[in-house]
């Protein structure tokens, strides 16, 4: 394989075939192909995109640079996976929600990405968790627990992990075609029997507008279900954040209130149920949407979800007794510091990339490679839209890890917030995919 030849016809624009596509799928984890060579890569995927055909074999050749999953258990395999969102923790109450209605959810996560949080920072903000776990330990978890939330790794899909990485900081996260085989490749490695997507649109979406989310969530679809996996989608709004905290630890602490005390009527818990509901009955054709809803809102609210959730976090080996010590040992960030609005009316708008952004320059996140990330700060108590608000009113709080940053950042919350004097209808929170 010329991989020079390859990275110039994606400059050029020119048809690549799935055989050639997937060979270079398969070692974008090899030495054979450079850091410079994948970056260079990526935006002229980004700026050209991919032909159908080459789309296929990216996918493919990225799933078979790892190992495939095979499972022999007793009910069925799935998985949810999103576009990438700000304060969209549904993975965490979604997957041991299935696992109490009898699925199997061996759940390949990913970190964060641009401006979007990933679950794996959020779940390594528990002490002791670590998510990269060998694939037989993997399996023994789902095997035991139901479900295990674990990384890419050097057995399953490592050229995502690697491609991850680099499109993280080269301004290539935005690609739909990269987008496609990220998250199919780790999914398909995974040998499900079903899987549900959830395409993120609004101002904290990476696809902000909902035709590119459409046009994302048929092209996840057809590559999907072409490649052997029973695939369907839900579009949600990504307009504000779905909890009202957003960063790691902070995400993982409304995790916990959630699941202790279920609201069902959030627009959080809406978006889970509805996933996990079109996944249930996609994968039992027979069952109603209506049953499916029924099972999964009792498997929340019985505290059958936070059972399996607990019982997962410790076999990751994360704390035992963390029902009970939760609040004591997740990170608190040191300072806290209230963005208060500045003037009355009704919230309009909210630019939640914005938001997003705010909490990498807190340090919640990666701007290059190689930072680390501080699981303690981030945004509590977010302003939701539609509120009314007057000059006594917090828009945010700034969780932060010393006091000089939070000017910068109090300027970012209040641009991210648009306060007018009549309220807007909001938009709508999930949108079926016509295919
Ligand atoms: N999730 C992924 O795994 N990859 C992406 O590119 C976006 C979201």
């Amino acid at each position: 394989m010329d991989v020079g030849l390859i990275i110039e016809w994606v400059r050029d624009n020119k048809m690549i075939s799935e055989c050639e596509m997937r060979e270079f799928g398969s070692n974008l984890s090899s030495p054979f192909i450079s850091d410079a060579q994948i970056g260079a890569f990526a935006m002229a995927v980004k700026l050209n995109g991919l032909n159908f055909d080459a789309r296929v074999g990216l996918t493919k050749g990225m799933r078979d640079s790892g190992k495939t999953l095979k499972w022999d258990l007793s009910g069925p395999v799935l998985d949810k996976h999103s576009t990438g969102g700000v304060g969209d923790p549904v993975s965490l109450i979604l997957a041991p929600a299935l696992v109490a209605c009898g699925a199997y959810v061996p759940m390949v996560s990913g970190r964060g990405l641009g401006f979007t949080g990933g679950t794996l920072d959020k779940l390594e903000s528990i002490p002791g968790y670590a998510s990269q776990v060998s694939r037989k330990r993997f399996q023994e978890i789902v095997q035991e627990v139901g479900f295990a939330i674990v990384s890419a790794s050097e057995t399953l899909a490592p050229a995502d992990q690697r491609l991850y990485k680099i499109r993280d900081v080269t301004g290539t996260v935005n690609s739909i075609d990269l987008i496609t085989s990220s998250i199919l490749s780790k999914k398909l490695s995974a040998g499900l029997d079903g899987l549900v997507l959830d395409i993120k649109t609004g101002s904290g979406a990476v696809l902000k507008d909902l035709e590119d989310s459409m046009k994302l969530a048929k092209s996840l679809i057809d590559i999907a279900n072409g490649s052997g996996c029973p695939t369907t989608a839900l579009v949600t709004d990504m307009s504000q954040p779905l909890v009202n905290g957003v960063g790691n630890a902070i995400e993982i602490k409304s995790i916990m209130e959630t699941l202790s005390d279920p609201k069902v009527e959030s627009r959080f818990l809406k978006v889970v149920v509805e996933l996990g509901a079109e996944l249930l009955s996609l994968n039992q054709p027979d069952q109603s949407l209506l049953k499916s809803r029924k099972l999964l809102i009792e498997a929340i609210t019985s505290g059958e979800a936070l059972e399996y959730f607990l019982k997962m976090v410790s076999e990751m080996g994360g704390p035992i007794d963390f029902e009970s010590t939760w609040k004591e040992i997740l990170p608190v960030a040191p300072e806290k510091f209230e963005v208060i609005a500045w003037k009355e009316g009704y919230i309009t708008e909210i630019n939640t990339e914005l938001l997003g952004r705010s909490v990498l320059l807190l340090g919640g996140g990666r701007v290059n490679e190689s930072d680390i990330i501080d699981p303690s700060v981030g945004l509590t108590h977010i302003a939701e839209l539609g509120a009314k608000v007057d000059k006594k009113t917090p828009l945010a709080v700034i969780n932060a890890p010393n006091s000089d940053i939070t000017k910068n950042v109090e300027v970012m919350i209040k641009n991210s917030f648009t306060i007018s004097d009549e309220k807007r209808p909001s938009s709508k929170l999930i949108t079926q995919i016509s295919l």
